[in-house]
């Protein structure tokens, strides 16, 4: 967000090596180890961080076959995410396709089990390995030790928040299927006349909505989607139906409806584009928070928590936060 204080200490890991003495200093100095990959997806307190801030620069992919002729690719945590993608679509293989030019590192994809256009990481995803500061030790963990969700996973919560993701493997399919049911995707397609996308052409396809639609963090203060879309029990969205009968609802796990927060922001809130100071809800895209310049962490979160209370105050839906913030927000 372009906001946000120093780190206390600041550090970064090529090797594993750089990664157990930063695990060993931060125990002299008696402070948490709090692994960074590129800063997409946090807002930093203005106070900074009280911690030993350990940039994960790990780099290099590697590629195997299974006995079944699928391919894995296994990436170290500090690849910049859509360079991995880009080689994988290179060579011709499908499956993270749908997920092109979203920010970040790979070793923060399982944190959030990043998602976009009907593909998720955790469907990918065969392993994820991750070096545990308390015991400094590396270990490698199964889908369900990762405990998956909606843009949630293990490594958001308690004791998963002291792991630190060195590498991640995936699953490219050999009988890969295009997922192209998304609107946005659909159309396009139709645009170009093609009924038979190859990874390339949804990569394409994916990289100009993108950029077409969000806010590019190379230019402005942003985080991309800044709240999760709710999912709420059928009985709920059928009583928001009653009020708001053009609002969508997509069926979720569990029997919920997940409800696009966008759609609340613009329709039944009026917050597209809307601006307070150095902090506003993006015009084409109202759940990517922008940060103008010139404004704090504290503003950023105020303007949130502003959002946050008229959707609940208009829906009696509360938002999660899909960002972290990171530091003390008191
Ligand atoms: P969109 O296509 O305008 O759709 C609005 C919302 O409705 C999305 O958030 C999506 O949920 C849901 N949705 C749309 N079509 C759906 C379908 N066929 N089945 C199930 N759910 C459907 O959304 P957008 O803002 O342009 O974003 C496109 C994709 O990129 C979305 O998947 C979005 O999550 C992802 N994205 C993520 C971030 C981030 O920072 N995490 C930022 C930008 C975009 P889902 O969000 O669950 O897909």
């Amino acid at each position: 967000m372009r906001v946000g204080g120093p780190a206390r200490f600041f550090t970064e890991a090529h090797t594993a090596a750089d990664i157990r003495e930063a695990a060993l200093f931060a125990r002299r100095h008696d402070l948490p180890l709090f692994p960074l990959g590129s800063g997409s997806n946090i807002v930093v307190s203005d106070e900074g961080v009280h911690a030993v801030v350990l940039r994960m620069a790990t780099r290099g992919t590697a590629y195997e076959q299974t006995p079944h002729g699928d391919a894995i690719v296994i990436a170290a945590a500090g690849e910049p995410w859509d360079g991995v993608v880009a080689e994988t679509v290179a060579r011709g293989l499908g499956g993270l396709e749908n997920l092109s030019l979203i920010p970040g590192t790979v070793g923060a994809v399982p944190v959030q089990n990043v998602g976009a256009y009907g593909v998720e990481a955790a469907d990918r995803i065969i392993w994820v390995e991750a070096f545990d500061a308390e015991r400094l030790a590396h270990f490698v963990m199964t889908p369900e030790e990762c405990a998956f969700g909606y843009r949630d996973s293990i490594f958001k919560r308690g004791g998963g928040k002291n792991l630190i993701i060195t590498r991640v493997a995936f699953r490219l399919r050999k009988d890969h299927a295009p997922v192209t049911e998304y609107a946005d995707i659909a159309r396009y397609l139709a645009d170009m006349k093609n009924s038979n996308p190859s990874p390339a052409d949804i990569r394409d396809a994916v990289t100009a909505i993108r950029r077409a639609k969000l806010p590019d963090p190379n230019e402005i203060g942003t985080v991309g989607s800044f709240f999760k879309n709710p999912l709420i029990p059928q009985a709920a969205y059928e009583e928001l139906k009653e009020r708001f009968p053009e609002c969508p609802g997509f069926p979720a796990d569990g029997g919920l409806v997940k409800v696009p927060l966008a759609w609340i922001l613009d329709h039944i809130c009026g917050m597209r584009g809307l601006k307070d100071g150095a902090v506003g809800a993006h015009e084409r895209q109202p759940l990517a928070l922008v940060h103008y310049g010139g404004g704090t962490a504290r503003s950023v979160r105020a303007f949130s928590e502003m959002v946050r209370n008229k959707v609940h105050e208009k829906t009696g839906i509360m938002p999660e936060y899909e960002v972290s913030f990171v530091g003390r927000f008191d």
